[in-house]
């Protein structure tokens, strides 16, 4: 049993059968927890699809008519690189709801993990690269506007900058917005986060570490949020497709442990997120996402670092 609930639903995948997006990785985590025996069914929370009230705290009411009425141009559909239908929109409706239900969970028990969202390309007038709705900041708005928190700081560590996060709340002082990625990736260009921090190409497990421990160092400095949102990419790993940073699967898990630990340390609660994840073995994809779960469970029971498991 973990110390904290997984939200997930079945029809967070997308069905893109072939396409680089592995979607069904969301029922793989979930399947992968529960074989292992990390998660038992009453760790397990169903979400309900985000309601349009709360999705149109972030995007704007013609966006959202367009995707209602399946009216994107056909630029817009090449933006968002996956086919727009009934199944993936509810599905991102759903994983909005997730990080939604996340959030409030997160605020009751110290942290909660939603086995989808962290679509942090999505803008509030268009979606781009395989994020339709901004989930994180759906979340934060809602959390907000119903009076839970004040304050919130996400924290991007997918190997692509979040520049839909860092578009929406640029001017929002309560709102921090933290990334790091691989300078020379996709987005271009990169709209300003509160704090980034932009990698070399193949940048190895050490370097990485310690940019982000100085990173997160300077960011907790600039402000205590009342919640962190995780957007924990596994797309840094050396064996990435769509990524050129040279982390490794017990790389990735310390990365999301240092995160984890700042957090606890300052009594600050957690609400993850999965994000990316493009390994050329989908089965690598899935071990790093699992492990995201039990570097969480560590530190929240505070056991000390086991490395790889
Ligand atoms: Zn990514």
């Amino acid at each position: 049993m973990l110390p904290f609930k997984i939200i997930y639903h079945p029809h967070y995948d997308l069905e893109l059968g072939r396409h680089v997006f592995p979607s069904e990785k969301f029922k793989l985590i979930h399947d992968a927890l529960s074989s292992e025996g990390i998660a038992e069914t009453s760790d397990f929370l169903q979400p309900e699809p985000a309601p349009d009230e709360e999705i149109l705290r972030v995007h704007t009411p013609s966006y959202i008519n367009k995707l209602q009425t399946d009216s994107l141009t056909l630029s817009e559909r090449m933006k968002l690189e996956i086919p727009l239908s009934e199944l993936t929109r509810n599905a991102f409706w759903l994983a909005a709801g997730g990080s939604m239900l996340a959030g409030r969970k997160a605020l009751e028990d110290g942290f909660a993990a939603n086995l989808s969202g962290g679509f942090h390309h999505a803008y509030p007038g268009h979606g781009e690269g395989f994020c339709m709705i901004h989930d994180v900041a759906v979340a934060i708005r809602s959390l907000q506007a119903a009076g839970k928190i004040r304050t919130a700081m996400t924290v991007d560590t997918d190997v692509h900058h979040g520049n839909g996060t860092a578009a929406i709340f640029g001017e929002d002082e309560t709102v921090f917005t933290f990334s790091i990625h691989q300078e020379n990736n996709y987005p271009m260009p990169k709209p300003a986060s509160d704090e980034d921090i932009g990698l070399e190409d193949g940048t190895r497990d050490h370097e990485y570490m310690e940019a982000l421990e100085k990173g997160l160092q300077r960011a907790f400095m600039k402000m205590t949020p009342d919640l962190i949102f995780y957007v924990g990419g596994a797309d840094p790993y050396r064996e990435d497709q769509l990524g050129g940073l040279g982390l490794t699967i017990q790389g990735l898990q310390m990365r999301d442990r240092l995160v984890f630990e700042h957090a606890r340390r300052r009594g600050i609660p957690v609400a993850s997120t999965l994000a990316g994840g493009y390994a050329r073995h989908v089965a690598d994809t899935v071990r790093i996402h699992v492990n995201t779960i039990l570097a969480a469970s560590d530190v929240v029971l505070q056991r000390p670092s086991v490395g790889n498991r």
